[in-house]
């Protein structure tokens, strides 16, 4: 009478668990972690990576959301790092003039003491 169909089924289960941690330490092996991909992250913007990095990096950014708001600050920080360089630049050209006045002003203040 007793068919042990409860015992199968769990069985069945303790498959699909076990298939699935699998499954979870294939994946984790294959994709870096959050703290790999933060400096891929900023890697990926100074040079371009190598295939296998680019699509892992894809990857994980994909299935988690903390790093692709790490990525979003990190390339929007850079771009205004970027833009403020630049204006840095363009001022410096502008200003020789006044930077020669500075120069003398503190050459004078140099010889008063
Ligand atoms: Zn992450």
């Amino acid at each position: 009478m007793n068919q042990e169909l409860p015992d199968m089924k769990n069985d069945k289960q303790n498959d699909d668990s076990h298939n699935m941690s699998i499954m979870m330490k294939w994946m984790s092996r294959m994709l870096p972690s959050c703290e790999e991909v933060s400096a891929l992250t900023s890697e990926a913007m100074d040079e371009t990576l190598p295939f296998r990095k680019r699509l892992s990096l894809k990857l994980h950014l994909k299935m988690c959301v903390w790093c692709r708001r790490n990525a979003t600050q990190l390339q929007l920080m850079s771009r205004l790092a970027r833009l403020k360089a630049q204006k840095v630049a363009s001022h410096a050209k502008l200003s020789s003039d006044a930077r020669d006045r500075i120069t003398q002003a503190l050459k004078q203040s140099g010889d008063q003491s």
